[in-house]
């Protein structure tokens, strides 16, 4: 804890008690030989306290986590008391320029860390954001969307082993909670492993700034820093979250266009129809049902599919019973219910289609 609490000099800019300041760390150099930086954002508490850092857009196209970051630097009432935030509204600039979620060498930045300073581009540059900022840092906050022609309901992914990243996504409050170390070489896993403890968000599309999606981000952000006794004032949450150890894809069967049953956040029950394959003109119906009690964590916004496509991610809860009380506790929450309403005008819901009786 606080490794690092009496150095305040960030990358050449100092930050003194009480104040923030606006810096950049260098990462690479382009083909025309101009430096490479990533613009950060450094706010400091009067008090000594953690070091924290808040990411977005290590998938460059997923802006959301951008737009939640811009919007607490933004806010003039935004008060920390105590401890250090490192704010990176873009980590992946290079991928950001092109719109896209990878570095120009088609390399996936989130699965290069902790990098390596004589490896490839992408190595190099995860080697140094890993050193100048996660060995600096005592907790991470990483917010993600889903990927492309997808979107996801608000959640918290995080190690469930992991007493520390449990403390943040519980604080964190986003209702739902999935189980999971990341993949090997993320950002989230290899921080953790490195003794940062990390939690990673995700909620709706690439491409956009979802209002919902932004409040349920900066209402998570702020609650960790009330957690972690950087801010002042009581932590909003819902009553309950619901924490999920398995999900799983359901995807189609047949090849055609969808129509869909549910939305982001949905609870399912067992044998629930999610979403029907049909041919253009409505023939040859292909029912895609629930295997289980759950609740709709992502979905494809593209309402079309070949076989093998994923259709909808669901998160598997332990039954009828524990389904309705997640639904009574996310619609008492106003941040979860907004996100349902506004993450559901992105998908067409209608009801499971009925064969008619052959006419006589
Ligand atoms: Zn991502």
């Amino acid at each position: 804890m606080e490794a690092n609490a009496q150095r305040h000099e960030w990358f050449g800019a100092e930050v003194a008690a009480g104040g923030s300041v606006n810096t950049e760390l260098e990462i690479s150099e382009s083909y025309s030989s101009r430096n490479v930086s990533i613009p950060i954002r450094v706010v400091r508490g009067l008090q000594d306290g953690p070091t924290v850092f808040v990411t977005g857009a290590l998938h460059g196209d997923e802006l959301n986590g951008t737009g939640a970051i811009r919007s607490l630097i933004a806010d003039q009432n935004w008060q920390m008391l105590a401890g250090t935030l490192v704010m990176v509204p873009v980590l992946n600039v290079l991928g950001f320029e092109r719109h896209s979620r990878y570095l120009p060498d088609r390399r996936d930045l989130n699965r290069c860390f902790p990098g390596n300073a004589s490896g490839s581009m992408s190595m190099r540059m995860a080697r140094v954001i890993f050193d100048a900022i996660v060995t600096r840092c005592d907790y991470g906050i990483d917010l993600h969307t889903a990927a492309v022609r997808r979107t996801n309901y608000p959640n918290v992914r995080t190690d469930f082993k992991n007493a520390e990243c449990m403390r943040l996504a519980e604080a964190f409050g986003a209702g739902v909670i999935l189980d999971g170390r990341g993949p090997k070489g993320s950002f989230r896993r290899e921080a953790t492993n490195a003794g940062c403890p990390t939690i990673v968000v995700e909620g709706g599309e690439v491409w956009k700034v979802e209002p919902s999606v932004v409040e349920c981000m900066t209402r998570g952000v702020n609650n960790i820093l009330k957690e972690l006794n950087m801010m002042e004032g009581d932590l909003e949450k819902p009553e309950q979250q619901v924490k999920i150890r398995t999900t799983k894809w359901i995807r189609a069967e047949r090849g055609g266009f969808l129509d869909m049953h549910v939305s982001p956040g949905s609870i399912v029950a067992s044998g629930q129809p999610l979403a029907t394959n049909s041919t253009l003109v409505y023939e040859d119906h292909s029912v895609l049902r629930s295997p289980f009690a759950g609740i709709v964590i992502g979905m494809t916004t593209l309402p079309a599919a070949q076989p093998g496509e994923p259709v909808v991610h669901l998160g598997r809860l332990t039954n009828r019973k524990s389904a309705r009380r997640v639904e009574k506790h996310a619609l008492r929450d106003d941040v979860q219910r907004t996100a349902q309403e506004h993450l559901s005008t992105s998908v067409q819901v209608v009801e499971p289609f009925v064969i008619p009786e052959e006419s006589p």
